[in-house]
């Protein structure tokens, strides 16, 4: 072959094959397009990469067949981002390319679905009308279906039967032509109801100044990130709306990332209320979509058909032309964190493609990751603060109650429930207001322990105990899933006494059952949300004061708003505090502020009640005072003297293996690798036991690496994982900027 261009070729499927082939002349091939190339036998298609000039080649290579969509489906942008994430996460570019285009996307037999339908193209003469009715009343009725018709036009299956003669007819007096129409597979064609739209409302002085920085930088050429730190009900979310209508009013789009979009109706129908008048320009990406959906909705996306892209982690990828705005709510969510690969930070990849697509970019938070506070001290985002509610209301008053103290008074195990909380429920009941309880474990009782020997019913798969789950008396494993039956006695020593130990979300609904009768109560976690609809269904409940008690985990910790909740309890506070995790007090002081924030958010001001065992723990003494500089201002020191984030990176290497020697000594093979000339600023840690040392009966070991910066890290391990030959039966995952430890 003499000089040309070489094109070099993702093949789809499992076996991430890269390929070069030659472009042959009079083919527009360009990176991130699709294409059909000759693979052995066979006709594959793959996605090209990247394209390079070869002044010459020494062997023949085979050629592109064919363009399989005439325009790069991955644009520049997004290829660009996905060779940053391939550099910075250590994962090939062919995983990254399978985040960038969804599996509907990338198999064609998701294809767009079209169908024949029937136009009106002119309005009948009344007397041929008159005409028709007497003497072909097929044609005359179809002529009249027309005309009342949306548009004039309907599906000619939507005609009837043995329309299809007439319809020729008809066709033939040129008063109706036939064509072609693309079905959209609406996913929101389940029969949801029609949305009434919001008007914007008055900004307050703080609200209007943080718009105005927002806008300031979707006007410069090199924007800056906005750091948005507003406390619970401070109005970010009308921030939000108006900074979208901004830039929607200015032909560009608008990318929304939530944390998960089941678990943020609230926020998905204000923006969908919002922008109702141009509903069918919103796009709302669930992760519950069907492959066709998912197809559709992608290319009415990257077509401009959609105008507002609502999704969570992966939706950064959505193929938004003129992107104008990224809006990141709760940034600080570690759902936003992918922990398979590639194991990107959706908010991070989305920051990397705001600086890319040279639009603005918010993150919103009441309570910031130190990651992004810390970008905001040192100037590298802006900062923008709602320091009040937007209405004007207090902050809820939080309480904070000792656990040990209340122990000490019940004797036979400590109170779920201590008297002042029992007593503020008993208030809200009487006078008609709403309560939420939140402790973050599902399940009846956390273990069952036996009293005389301490035996504890674990996982044989993982090393963790066993929740009881009262519902249907069993024992489930949070991890693996695995389910045993309730031991009748001690499956060590017989005893047949063998005690529930701790609590859990079903525990508290069936004491508050006993304690207060009288009250409507009910649960979300994850068990009781299994069925489709049951958390929107029961959040509808509350919002129609059907329910007087909510009792739920995390599920319910973000961005709900119920004016009537007066009473937050949060049972247990201190349940994550402690955990083998740097994070743990940051995770704290977050879930803590969050949850207390869903309260007094109406006309009516709101209390909170704590209930801890570590009443003393910065985490809950800063989140009782709703101070978030205070909290972070303490947490950062602790961060920069033990070189943890935001100072520096750190990441985790862990081996896994049925075989708990060769996962170890794989480890230590490779530490010591990785010790050779190791880059200046890495902290290279020990091998150590996971803290969940068996999962899915497999063990378990990690490396903590800490360095200044990412790449470079990255690349030295990434050298050594690619040098050295791994027993198959051990597997080696590289977690850079890791959120979870165990
Ligand atoms: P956040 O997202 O910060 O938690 P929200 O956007 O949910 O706060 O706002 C809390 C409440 O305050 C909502 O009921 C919202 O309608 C109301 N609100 C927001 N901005 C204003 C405003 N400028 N004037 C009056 N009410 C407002
Ligand atoms: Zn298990």
């Amino acid at each position: 072959m003499l000089a040309g261009v070489i094109a070099r070729v993702l093949i789809d499927g499992p076996s991430e094959l890269v390929f070069d082939y030659a472009v042959p002349p009079g083919l527009d091939v360009r990176p991130g397009c699709r294409v059909r190339v000759p693979l052995r036998r066979k006709t594959a298609s793959g996605t090209v990469l990247a394209c390079v000039d070869a002044a010459q080649a020494d062997f023949a290579l085979r050629a592109i067949e064919s363009l399989a969509d005439p325009e790069p489906l991955i644009t520049p942008v997004l290829l660009e981002t996905g060779r940053w994430m391939a550099g910075y996460y250590g994962c090939g570019i062919e995983t990254v390319v399978r985040s960038l285009l969804p599996e509907a996307v990338r198999t064609e037999d998701h294809s767009a679905k079209s169908r024949r339908v029937a136009v009106l193209t002119d309005t009948p003469a009344p007397d041929v009308l008159e005409r028709l009715r007497k003497r072909a009343p097929r044609q005359h009725a179809i002529l009249t279906l027309l005309m009342n018709a949306a548009d004039r036009r309907l599906a000619v299956s939507d005609l009837g039967d043995g329309s299809a003669a007439a319809l020729k007819a008809v066709a033939k007096l040129s008063l109706v032509r036939i064509e072609q129409e693309d079905v959209r597979r609406d996913p929101d064609s389940d029969g949801s109801a029609e949305v009434l739209e919001s008007t914007p409302l008055a900004l307050t002085p703080a609200q209007q100044a943080a718009l105005e920085v927002i806008l300031a930088q979707s006007r410069e050429a090199t924007p800056r990130p906005v750091l948005l730190l507003g406390v619970t009900g401070s109005g970010k979310t009308e921030v939000y709306l108006q900074a979208a209508r901004q830039v929607i009013d200015q032909g560009k789009t608008v990318l929304v990332l939530v944390p998960e979009i089941s678990l943020t109706p609230q926020t998905v129908q204000r923006f969908k209320a919002r922008f109702a008048a141009m509903q069918d320009q919103v796009a709302v990406l669930h992760s519950h979509l069907s492959q066709g959906e998912r197809f559709d909705e992608w290319h009415r996306i990257r077509k401009g058909g959609a105008r507002i892209v609502i999704g969570a982690r992966s939706a950064v990828f959505a193929p938004l032309p003129s992107l104008g705005l990224i809006l990141v709510d709760e940034e600080h969510e570690n759902s936003y964190k992918q922990e398979t690969v590639p194991r990107y930070h959706g908010r991070d990849v989305a920051v990397l493609r705001a600086s890319f697509e040279k639009c603005a970019i918010v993150l919103g938070s009441a309570t910031p990751s130190l990651e992004s506070w810390h970008n905001a001290q040192s100037g590298k985002y802006l900062l923008a603060r709602l320091d009040e509610r937007a209405d004007g209301r207090a902050m809820p008053m939080v309480r904070v109650t000792d656990m040990r103290m209340e122990a000490r008074k019940h004797k036979g195990g400590p109170a779920v429930l201590s008297d002042k909380l029992r007593t503020a429920l008993e208030q809200r009941l009487e006078r008609g207001e709403q309560s939420i309880l939140f402790l973050n474990r599902r399940g009846f009782a956390r273990s069952l322990q036996c009293p005389s020997c301490g035996h504890v019913c674990q996982c044989p798969h993982c090393s963790v105990a066993l929740t009881y789950h009262r519902t249907d008396e069993r024992l489930v494993c949070h991890v693996c899933g695995h389910q045993a039956v309730v031991p009748r006695r001690c499956p060590e020593c017989r005893d047949p006494s063998i005690l529930l130990q701790g609590y859990g979300t079903q525990k508290v609904e069936e004491i508050l059952g006993k304690v207060l009768p009288q009250a409507r109560v009910a649960r979300i976690d994850a068990d009781a949300m299994r069925r489709k609809h049951a958390l929107r269904d029961a959040l509808n409940a509350f919002q129609a004061n059907k329910i007087d008690i909510l009792v739920g985990t995390q599920m319910i910790a973000k961005g709900l708003h119920f004016p009537n909740v007066t009473l937050v309890g949060i049972l247990h506070a201190d349940l994550g505090l402690h955990v083998p995790d740097f994070r743990a007090g940051e995770r704290t002081f977050q879930l803590i502020t969050q949850v207390a924030g869903r309260a007094g958010r109406g006309d009516l001001s709101g209390e909170v009640i704590v209930q801890t065992f570590t009443p003393h723990s910065p985490s809950i003494q800063y989140a009782r005072r709703h101070d978030f500089d205070g909290f972070a201002a303490q947490e950062m020191e602790f961060r920069r003297q033990f070189h943890f984030p935001p100072y520096g990176h750190c990441a985790v290497l862990t081996a896994r293996s049925a075989h708990e020697r060769r996962a170890e000594f794989t480890l230590s093979t490779l530490r010591l690798r990785i010790a050779e000339q190791l880059p200046a600023d890495v902290l290279l840690g020990e091998v150590l036991p996971s803290p969940l040392v068996k999962a899915h009966g497999q063990f378990r070991f990690q490396i903590t690496l800490r360095a200044a910066s990412a790449r470079p890290l990255t690349r030295h391990v990434q050298a050594v994982l690619a040098k050295t030959p791994l027993p198959e039966d051990v597997t080696v995952v590289f977690d850079m900027d890791a959120l979870n430890f165990t």
